[in-house]
């Protein structure tokens, strides 16, 4: 359909195929099989800390041939930066998940700066949880406006907020709009928050800023194939050069795959 080959750049697996307390078959089979129905060409695969996956993952990715890369899960309030380094330095990932609400921080706290800094001058990614739902973390810990802030403390850090910050998408518009080195990812929303603003302002940043917006599935919380019809209905008026921005050529650029 495009000549830029798709990549869904927000996935997770899990090695047992369980998917916490829910029914989704996290399965790499799983993933595959639907990478293959929706003619995804690659995926990354974002880590879960709590799931101590990074050894898994760089099984996975290395025995994919290219078609799987994957950001590794890191948990600041307990690890050290350097245990980072073996896993990038194996090119199988290409940044680093985190995710500030499941782990209760706020990612403001300067025990996540040491790693803002390694990321930075190394060119890893790093994709952070950006959706508003905790019953921990205060909500306004994930604001857009607190990542624009990192984003202008730390230029040189390529960020990329999953879900669009979800419900603040508007905000995260102009985040993203404001800081060459901030990013947003659409996974997740689309069926969701239908009939919501959230839809409408993605609609709005996709049209507006599609040089920001980077797709993903948010597989196995949403089918891999599906997710993809649901988007490229959603994307269909765009101009095709848009398009090709927002399904592969945004997550080739910022995750250097
Ligand atoms: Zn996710």
């Amino acid at each position: 359909m495009y000549n830029t080959p798709v990549v869904d750049a927000h996935l997770h697996v899990s090695e047992d195929g369980r998917w916490f307390d829910t029914k989704y078959n996290a399965t790499l089979s799983a993933l595959t099989e639907q990478m293959d129905m929706g003619g995804i060409a690659k995926g990354v695969i974002l880590g879960l800390a709590q799931l101590e996956q990074n050894d898994y993952l760089r099984k996975i990715c290395g025995e994919s041939k290219g078609r799987l890369f994957a950001l590794a899960s890191f948990d600041p309030t307990k690890q050290a930066v350097d245990g980072l380094t073996p896993y990038l330095d194996s090119g199988l990932f290409k940044g680093v998940k985190l995710h500030p609400r499941r782990e209760n921080y706020s990612p403001m706290d300067e025990r996540v700066f040491p790693l803002y800094e390694t990321a930075s001058k190394n060119g890893w990614a790093i994709n952070f949880d950006a959706f508003a739902h905790s019953t921990r973390l205060p909500m306004d810990e994930l604001r857009p406006a607190v990542f624009d802030r990192i984003a202008k403390k730390f230029p040189e850090l390529k960020m990329v907020l999953s879900h669009c910050a979800a419900p603040w998408v508007m905000e995260a518009f102009f985040a993203a709009k404001s800081n060459p080195n901030l990013y947003l990812d659409c996974s997740f929303i689309i069926e969701r928050f239908r009939n919501s603003s959230v839809l409408m302002d993605l609609l709005y940043t996709a049209r507006h800023l599609d040089a920001k917006l980077i797709y993903g599935s948010d597989f196995p919380e949403e089918q891999a194939h599906r997710y993809l019809s649901l988007a490229r209905v959603e994307f269909n008026e765009l101009p095709e050069e848009k398009k090709r921005n927002i399904f592969g050529l945004n997550a080739i650029k910022v995750y250097r795959l």
